[in-house]
């Protein structure tokens, strides 16, 4: 790989790219219908998607996107969910799915977003990004 395509795919990471069908498919409608961070961490999308269908076959996802350098991964557990409707079992469980959704996606803190290697967070360059020393 030239250094030319190097600079090509950081740039890539702050636009959206279309990550695997099966996160696409969990959108909830027209609007993000992509993913807005580097490929370096589909791994983690598709086993925070792992992870939540085990619990909730049918939620849906809002957004996936790069902040701070993090990953944030906004979803909710059906099309048509209402905390006032749920019971407090339900409650708790969506609570203990979303903590694990978390801690998922705080493993972004220490991966390059780009290529997937052991990555840092940091602002060197002005804005927080999580980059292996390659993609800083
Ligand atoms: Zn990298």
């Amino acid at each position: 790989m030239t250094d030319q395509d190097s600079e090509e795919r950081a740039a890539g990471a702050e636009e959206e790219i279309l990550a695997p069908e099966q996160i696409l498919d969990r959108f909830e409608g027209p609007w993000y219908p992509a993913v807005y961070c580097g490929s370096g961490w589909f791994p983690l999308i598709e086993r925070i998607d792992a992870y939540i269908v085990a619990s909730y076959p049918s939620y849906r996802i809002e957004q996936i996107k790069e902040k701070y350098g993090g990953l944030r991964y906004y979803w909710e557990p059906d099309s048509d969910a209402g905390i006032a409707n749920k019971s407090e079992k339900e409650i708790s469980k969506l609570a203990a799915v979303r903590d694990g959704v978390v801690r998922i996606e705080s493993e972004a803190m220490d991966i390059c977003e780009i290529c997937g290697q052991p990555g840092e967070n940091d602002s060197t360059n002005g804005w927080y990004a999580t980059r292996c020393p390659e993609h800083r």
